[in-house]
């Protein structure tokens, strides 16, 4: 099929009339002609030039004359304007379009937008109200917490005295046990086999089928571009675009089969003579001499961890009764019926004379 040609537009610069023919060399109404500034265009809608006509165009740009800037057609060898020869001009219709629109792209610069949604402010009116209230609780809470906290100093007596010592005996003793392995000193009275654990083993090969997709032409999509001849006219070029759609398929591929196979070990049952927690031997008392509990060991026993707890009540002369864990050198110092002053925090003894507790 030929090339089909179609006759651009162009507008004239000096009088302002638009969509001018581009065949036609001079404007109509004003009379100047095509210069290095003229542009041609697509009209809106398109007709194609008969063939006499078509076969004249699309032949080469247009020239202009770098003495007196007329447009010339490609095949004119002389200006028709002043007659200086094409030779010592080199600009041509494609070369005023770069110097024109050197295709820099003009870019708006970002504009910052107000920020549309703005926190409404909160009306004041019942929050001020919450507000307050809250602060009133918050200073009443305050204020109890320091009434409970706060230090108070309190004249006591000593009321009693109490002691607490106790020593644990541990008894050397047989024990079973079973594991996979036998400690030292374990006697062995019988084993099993047992899974110990399994293993992944590679039993087959399954042949499965796999869903695969591939990208298949399935025919062109046309595109047309018009190409500026720069004498006028524009070619219409069709460009054959390949057109791809997803074809799925499916292969057979051939994967691996595990099985579990149980792997048996050697499971122990053994005897072992550990130290195990037998009983504890205690002794306490109110009086001021404490000692430590009488242990009768047998010839398989131990003594293990001591204990011992030392603690004093003490009076106010308001019957007022506080108990304090002390160690057992503070102890030993505080006699029954001795005056001591107490410094009281939270229900709590912090302070027994000058002794202080961490
Ligand atoms: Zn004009
Ligand atoms: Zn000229």
């Amino acid at each position: 099929m030929a090339e089909r040609k179609i006759e651009g537009l162009w507008d004239c610069k000096y009088c302002g009339c638009t969509g001018i023919g581009g065949l036609t060399k001079e404007c109509p109404q004003c009379g100047h002609p095509q210069d290095a500034d003229t542009k041609f265009y697509m009209p809106g809608t398109v007709r194609y030039l008969d063939e006499e006509t078509a076969d004249k165009y699309g032949k080469g740009a247009d020239w202009t004359c770098a003495y007196c800037n007329t447009l010339n057609r490609y095949n004119e060898t002389q200006c028709k304007g002043c007659g200086a020869s094409r030779s010592e001009s080199s600009g041509s219709y494609h070369d005023n379009q770069r110097r024109m629109d050197p295709r820099q792209a003009v870019r708006e610069p970002v504009r910052e937008e107000p920020r549309a949604s703005r926190q409404p402010q909160q009306s004041s009116g019942g929050g001020k109200k919450a507000g307050i209230v809250f602060g009133i609780i918050a200073a009443i809470i305050v204020v109890a917490l320091i009434a409970v906290f706060a230090p108070r100093k309190a004249a006591t007596l000593v009321d009693a005295k109490y002691w607490s010592r106790s020593i644990e005996v541990e008894a050397y003793t047989t024990v079973e046990e079973s594991d996979w392995s036998v400690p030292y000193g374990g006697r062995v009275t019988s084993t099993t086999q047992e899974i110990q654990y399994y293993e992944e083993v590679l039993d087959h090969y399954e042949d499965v089928q796999v869903q695969r997709s591939r990208q298949v032409q399935d025919g062109y999509d046309t595109e047309i571009e018009y190409v500026d001849n720069g004498d006028g006219t524009f070619t219409e070029v069709e460009h054959q675009i390949p057109r791809y759609t997803t074809e799925y398929y499916y292969e057979w591929e051939s994967r691996p089969v595990y099985i579990s196979v149980p792997v048996y070990g050697t499971y122990y049952y053994y005897d072992i003579d550990r130290w195990l927690y037998d009983r504890t031997e205690k002794a306490s008392g109110t009086d001021d001499t404490p000692y430590w509990p009488a242990v009768n060991l047998a010839s398989n026993e131990r003594e293990g961890d001591r204990q011992e707890s030392y603690s004093v009540t003490f009076r106010t002369d308001k019957d007022k009764l506080y108990n304090a864990y002390v160690p057992e050198e503070i102890w030993n110092g505080l006699k029954t019926g001795d005056g001591v002053e107490l410094t009281v925090s939270g229900g709590k003894v912090t302070k027994i004379n000058d002794y202080e507790f961490r």
